[in-house]
């Protein structure tokens, strides 16, 4: 689903991503961990092209991401092009950047009006469904502000899910929420797993890595370290940056 083969990203004269190579499989989760400032995020954006790549090739569902090769030469693609590409792409934040003008039910049925065309009132009725998806069936009609930082975050998911994503991208989705309202989170995040969703999840939470992840990938300074089984990098990493790494945060 996503193939990456030397990425590099540079800000100025700041290298960021040093050549990432790695391959998400078709209904894989995948987790991304490693210290702050090693390149996750970064990473994440180029899958979406919020970030273009220097170098190296990204590939999501087998077409470039945002360009179109011709030979051997590469051509960027237009907006309109981009757009189409990255609504297939589900992205859920840190921060949960939800419409503060609208409701919870309002934010889920947004995208599908606006961008897919999708009636008012079928997308209402798809939104109903995905917010007691992901159990907030009776909180439709309240605002952002009315939510805790948990259930705001469940919305997010909800209104990544209404565009229907192949993909979807999560970073750091609940290291801003409060202890007790990360389980519901990540329950969500579980069902999601199961319901056969490929995820690349960037995320502290090792319990979760260990349980719901295919597959981990350690970073640092903008490189992959160590990837593998979680359960094995997690209990026998390989790499001195990985020990580490594991002995401050597990
Ligand atoms: P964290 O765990 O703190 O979220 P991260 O692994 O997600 O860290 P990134 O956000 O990808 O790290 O940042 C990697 C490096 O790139 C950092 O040194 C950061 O300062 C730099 N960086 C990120 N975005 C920009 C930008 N827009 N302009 C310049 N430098 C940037
Ligand atoms: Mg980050």
């Amino acid at each position: 689903m996503v193939k990456a083969e030397g990425v590099h990203k540079s800000y100025g004269s700041i290298e960021v991503l040093k050549g990432i190579d790695l391959q998400v499989q078709t209904g894989e989760v995948f987790c991304l961990i490693g210290p702050s400032g090693s390149g996750k995020s970064t990473f994440l954006r180029c899958i979406n092209h919020l970030e273009k790549i220097n170098a190296g090739r990204l590939y999501v569902d087998g077409d470039l991401v945002g360009y179109r090769q011709k030979g051997d030469k590469l051509y960027e693609l237009k907006d309109s092009e981009v757009a189409l590409q990255r609504r297939d792409i589900g992205m859920v934040f840190q921060r949960f950047n939800l419409f503060p003008h609208m409701t919870a039910v309002e934010n889920v049925m947004e995208a599908p009006v606006q961008v897919k065309g999708v009636s008012k009132s079928q997308a209402r009725e798809r939104a109903r469904e995905l917010l007691e998806k992901v159990g907030l069936g009776d909180k439709a009609g309240s605002y952002p502000t009315q939510l805790s930082g948990g259930q705001q975050q469940r919305v997010a998911i909800a209104r990544a899910l209404a565009m229907e994503p192949k993909l979807m991208l999560f970073d750091e989705p609940t290291s801003a929420l409060d202890p007790e309202l990360v389980g519901d989170v990540l329950d969500v995040m579980r069902d999601l797993a199961e319901s056969g969703m490929t995820m690349v999840v960037v995320t502290h939470e090792m319990g979760f890595a260990r349980e719901v992840g295919d597959n981990l990938v350690f970073m640092d300074g903008g490189v992959v370290v160590e990837s593998g089984n979680p359960r094995d990098v997690l209990t026998d990493p390989q790499h001195e940056r990985t020990k580490a790494f594991l002995s401050k945060v597990l």
